[in-house]
């Protein structure tokens, strides 16, 4: 059985990975985490969290149902409070999560959450985006810049670390976002297949899903 797998184990696994910079980080706490996937379906989670981060980001750990493999199915979810926790129709990030727990929850996997609100930005920030957005009519991209910051601030190199110190060194990946394939790949995680997810429109974010696949995202 894959390390990641493991229920019940705390464990101190200092990695350290290769790519953009330096980083050693160890798991801190793995912690039973029962989590609701719809009305009364609920499966035995466990939430991770790691020492040497730059934030408190987590790893949601999944149990494999029937296929527990070397190469999990995994998805690198960036927080969006608005969209995680309050159902913001702006953009995809709440039913992305979604579907992230129900198919990772169908066949064992990892949910790494990475507490980079608003693409890096913030959530402050990003809300100053949308008020451009809004006002001025910029999109995503234009908005941040206008607010002084990069397109997209956004690092992956603590969620393949992150997958590391789990015991994965190979993945499927859940994403439409070629960055995050060549961000695990570039820090040492091999990505076998990227398991594109779904299309998330509606009448308030297509201008936004719009601005999202012509900085290079799949939206298939
Ligand atoms: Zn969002």
């Amino acid at each position: 059985m894959a390390y990641w797998a493991l229920t019940g184990v705390t464990a101190y696994k200092p990695v350290s990975v290769k790519g953009i910079r330096f980083m050693s980080i160890a798991i801190s706490t793995r912690v039973r985490l029962p989590v609701i996937l719809k009305g009364d379906d609920i499966v035995e989670t466990e939430i991770v969290s790691y020492e040497g981060l730059s934030s408190e980001s987590v790893a949601i750990v999944f149990p494999g149902t029937d296929k527990q493999s070397d190469t999990p199915l995994v998805r690198i979810h960036s927080e969006c409070l608005t969209g995680d926790a309050f159902g913001s129709a702006l953009c995809d990030c709440g039913p992305q999560l979604r579907e992230a727990k129900q198919r990772i929850a169908r066949e064992g996997g990892v949910l790494i959450y990475l507490r980079q609100e608003g693409r890096g930005i913030g959530l402050y920030n990003k809300l100053k985006a949308y008020k451009l957005q809004q006002d001025m009519a910029m999109d995503t991209f234009t908005a941040n810049r206008h607010l002084g910051f990069a397109n997209d601030m956004r690092s992956y190199d603590e969620a393949s670390a992150m997958l590391s110190a789990l015991g994965v060194s190979s993945c499927r990946l859940l994403t439409n976002n070629p960055d995050k394939v060549s961000a695990l790949e570039e820090t040492g995680i091999q990505v076998t297949e990227r398991v594109p997810t779904g299309n998330f429109g509606n009448a308030h974010n297509s201008r936004y899903l719009e601005a999202k696949k012509s900085h290079g995202h799949f939206l298939d």
